[in-house]
Formats: structure tokens, C-alpha cells, sequence
């Protein structure tokens, strides 16, 4: 017995009171049965579409998909997705299906679906309607392919990426003979849209197996962004590393939190190293490593086609993963200044994460990390000025000195900024305006 939210028990009630077979089903049964809250339910029913629409006409309604068979229904505000049983066919390049058919079996629903797990249907009064055994495998934790794993793969390769995504989000392992497809029939991924792999993509790194993922799978990530193939087994020759750089890379992304901007920085920060690897007296160095890999990042992720912020935030970071900002207020009110303080929240995270995925001998690094955040903290929070929005005089104020408006009444207020954050003057009006007369060379008239 599943609790379902009020307006989906509505939905599936009206639909049998007009004589219609209707159940939630695909990754709204999976997560319940995991135990997990979905985040949204999609339902699958015999009527057709325009009969649905005929069911909910009191309602406001969607045509979200209509050609495959989709009718969005808004019931108190919640949207859900209604589905006409069908059948896909005629799948060319591997791709989505050219043209679906409906289908008055749910049985042929199910079985178009990609995993045993996601191929479950489910309704109040028939309980779970399983056709291909989904509720065993997952208690046993399985992804395995709905039918043949060659033809699904073959129909759409999409499914190689979720297979690996779902693996890493989910903890499951996939079933050997699926498994054994997957990399047999990787190289139809690039028969894919950039933006479809981009989707799957960062949900895999935002998995919380993500390390184990990336380890096992990494061929299949090699298909996708070739990029990365230089570090698998790139030995680092460093007693800071216990990892080789591929390794290093699984354990970062494991290592911070799961957003996606900072596991792709995680990603990316080091894939440039076997790109300018140099050895001395026994110990490995990758002088301008940072700027490698920022290069190489911000072509990969224009590939995938993200958007400019995330693409903006996340070549950043990067670029500054491996920077030294002294241990010191001036410092980080510097660097805060000239970036944001959002973007040096992010690098510490990074930088933290960096550090865990070295040796396990990184106490004393993970304790610095620590005090250069409460620097930050303790900056912010006595709203201490480190940027020129800050400063107790503006543009009019320089002005006022008898300056001609132009680059000098910038550069003037930059120096006030820097001589505040260095402590040598305090951020009031007064003393800022002596010193800036001091500066541009006017006297008292
Ligand atoms: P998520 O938690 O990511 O939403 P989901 O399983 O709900 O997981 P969706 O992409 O929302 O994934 O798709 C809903 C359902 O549609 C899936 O559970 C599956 O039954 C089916 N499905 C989605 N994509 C495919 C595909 N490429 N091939 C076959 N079936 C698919
Ligand atoms: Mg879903």
C-alpha cells in the first residue's frame, strides 16, 4: 500500500470512474519502494489523449506532448503528467523513437520502458502491476535492461547514460549481462544530443557512488568526454598522492557537496596535469596545471552546451583551485573583492575536497581550510568593507575633490579600497577624503 498525494489519488480515481485503467508509474514507484518521497508522478492510462482531456475538462490542461501522447493536468496546483499507454517504434540513429503507437495493454507500456526498476506500475485497488520482475531487483539493488540490453541500447543509447547515472545515484549495481552491453555498445552515445549526455552527466556526478561510478565506468565516460582518457592510470609521483590522477579526480568529486557547479569544478580541476608533467629529484610536478585544465574545461562544457553562468563559475574555479591566499583578513577581503565572496565559499569547498583526495595525512591542510573560512565568516559578518560598494565615499565624492570625472575617480577610490583592507585607514568619510587629496596631489582651497 503506497501513500499518494491527494491530487494523484484524484486523478487515477476519476479516470477509473469513466471507465479507464490509469496507474503512477516509472520513477515515482521505484522511489517509493526505496522508501524515498518522489519528487513528481507520472501516470499511464488506456485513455486516449483527447479522452483524458474529455476526463479533466473542468480542469486546466496542457498539451505538453500531445503526439506522444502526454496531457499535462493541473489539479490544485500540482501538474502531472498523464501518458497514453503506447508503444515506441521505428528508432533511427539510435535516438528517440520517430513515431509511437498506443496501445490498449499496459503490459506493451511497461515493456517499452529502459530498466526493470523504472517498468512498475502501480494503483490503489490492482497494487503493483511488475511484468519484468522490477520489485526483486530492486531489493536486490539491480539495473537491468527491460528485454534484450544490445536492442535497448541499440533503439536509444540514452539509456547507456542513465544506466550509469542511475548507478551512481541510487547505489545499485548493474546486472551483468546489461553491464557487459553498456561498453559494448558505448559508442552510440555519439549519436546523442550534447544537451540530453549533458543531463545525465551531471546527475552521475551529483550520485552519491560517484567515485565508484567514475572508477568502473570511466571507458564510458572516455566516450563522452574524451578529454579525460590521459588520466587513467597517470601515476602523479607525488608523496602528497596515494591516487593516480584519474582516481584523485573520483575522489574529489566524491569529496564535495552535490551541487553541480562545484562536482564539475571537482570534475575538471586537475585534467590538464598529464599535460605538463615534469619530474625532479624523484617528485612529479604539473607547473601550470590550473590554466590547462581551465582551458580544457571551458571547451568541454561549451561542448555540452551549458549555460554561461555555470559554465563562467565553474572554469573559475578551476583556474583558481590550486592559488595560496595568505592566512590573513587583507587577504581574503582582497580576493572577496575582486571575485565574490560566493565564488571563495566555493573555492575553500574545493580546495577542502582537493585536500581529502590526497593522502590521508592532510589534518594540518583540512585545519588551515577551516580557519581560512571563519576569516571570511568573521569579514562578513562585521560587514567589513572589501569592496568599492563598501567604501564610505563614491565617485561624487572624489569629484567634489575638484577631479575631472574619468579613469582617475576609479583608480582613486581602488587605492582608498586597497589602503582599507590593508588597515591603514579606517572606512569614514573624513579620513577617506583627506587621503584621497593626499593621493590625486589637491591641497585645501
Ligand atoms: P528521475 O528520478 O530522474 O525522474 P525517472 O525514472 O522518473 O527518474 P524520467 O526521465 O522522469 O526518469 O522518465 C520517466 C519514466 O519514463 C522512466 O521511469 C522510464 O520508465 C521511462 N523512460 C524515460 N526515459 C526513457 C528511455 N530513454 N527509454 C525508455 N524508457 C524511458
Ligand atoms: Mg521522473
Amino acid at each position: 500500500m503506497m501513500n499518494l498525494p491527494y491530487e494523484v489519488n484524484t486523478a487515477l480515481e476519476m479516470l477509473k470512474n469513466a471507465g479507464y485503467e490509469a496507474y503512477i508509474v516509472g520513477g515515482c514507484v521505484r522511489d517509493s519502494l526505496l522508501g524515498a518521497v518522489p519528487k513528481d508522478h507520472d501516470i499511464t492510462t488506456s485513455a486516449l489523449p483527447q479522452q483524458t482531456e474529455a476526463v479533466f475538462k473542468s480542469f486546466r490542461v496542457v498539451e505538453t506532448g500531445i503526439k506522444h501522447g502526454t496531457v499535462t493536468v493541473i489539479i490544485n496546483g500540482m501538474p502531472l503528467e498523464i501518458t497514453t499507454y503506447r508503444i515506441d517504434s521505428e528508432y533511427v540513429d539510435c535516438r528517440r523513437p520517430t513515431s509511437v503507437s498506443f496501445t490498449k495493454s499496459l503490459q506493451e507500456d511497461t515493456a517499452r520502458r529502459d530498466f526493470t526498476m523504472n517498468a512498475i506500475a502501480y494503483n490503489p485497488t490492482d497494487g503493483l502491476a511488475d511484468f519484468h520482475g522490477g520489485a526483486e531487483d530492486i531489493n536486490n539493488r539491480i539495473i537491468r535492461c527491460v528485454g534484450c540490453p544490445d536492442e535497448r541500447f541499440q533503439e536509444d543509447a540514452l539509456r547507456i547514460m542513465r544506466a550509469v547515472r542511475f548507478s551512481s545515484v541510487l547505489g545499485f549495481n548493474v546486472e551483468n549481462e546489461t553491464k557487459k552491453s553498456l561498453f559494448k555498445n558505448k559508442a552510440l552515445l555519439d549519436n546523442i544530443s550534447r544537451e540530453r549526455i549533458a543531463s545525465e552527466f551531471i546527475k552521475l556526478l551529483c550520485g552519491k557512488d560517484v567515485f565508484r561510478v567514475l572508477t568502473e565506468y570511466k571507458e564510458i565516460i572516455a566516450q563522452i568526454i574524451p578529454e579525460v582518457s590521459p588520466m587513467f592510470g597517470f601515476d602523479q609521483h607525488s608523496r602528497y598522492h596515494i591516487y593516480d590522477v584519474w582516481e584523485h579526480t573520483a575522489k574529489v568529486t566524491e569529496s564535495i557537496q552535490n551541487e553541480p557547479v562545484l562536482r564539475l569544478a571537482a570534475f575538471f580541476h586537475d585534467i590538464g596535469k598529464p599535460h605538463c608533467f615534469s619530474m625532479k629529484d624523484g617528485e612529479g610536478h604539473f607547473y601550470g596545471h590550473a590554466s590547462i585544465s581551465e582551458g580544457i574545461c571551458k571547451k568541454v562544457l561549451s561542448g555540452l552546451k551549458l549555460d554561461n553562468k555555470t559554465k563562467d563559475t565553474v572554469t573559475q574555479l578551476v583556474k583558481l583551485h590550486d592559488v595560496q591566499i595568505d592566512e590573513a583578513q587583507a587577504a581574503v577581503k582582497r580576493f572577496m573583492s575582486r571575485r565574490s565572496p560566493e565564488l571563495y565559499y566555493m573555492l575553500l569547498k574545493l580546495k577542502r575536497a582537493d585536500t581529502l583526495g590526497q593522502t590521508p595525512k592532510v589534518i594540518d591542510r583540512l585545519e588551515m581550510l577551516d580557519r581560512m573560512e571563519k576569516l571570511a565568516d568573521e569579514v562578513l559578518s562585521a560587514e567589513a568593507c572589501f569592496s568599492l560598494k563598501d567604501l564610505s565615499v563614491n565617485g561624487s565624492d572624489i569629484i567634489s575633490l575638484g577631479v575631472r570625472p574619468g579613469r582617475i575617480v576609479g583608480q582613486t577610490l581602488e587605492a582608498l579600497l586597497e589602503k582599507v583592507i590593508a588597515g591603514e585607514l579606517k572606512n569614514e568619510k573624513q579620513e577617506l577624503l583627506a587621503s584621497a587629496k593626499e593621493i590625486l596631489g589637491v591641497g585645501e582651497k
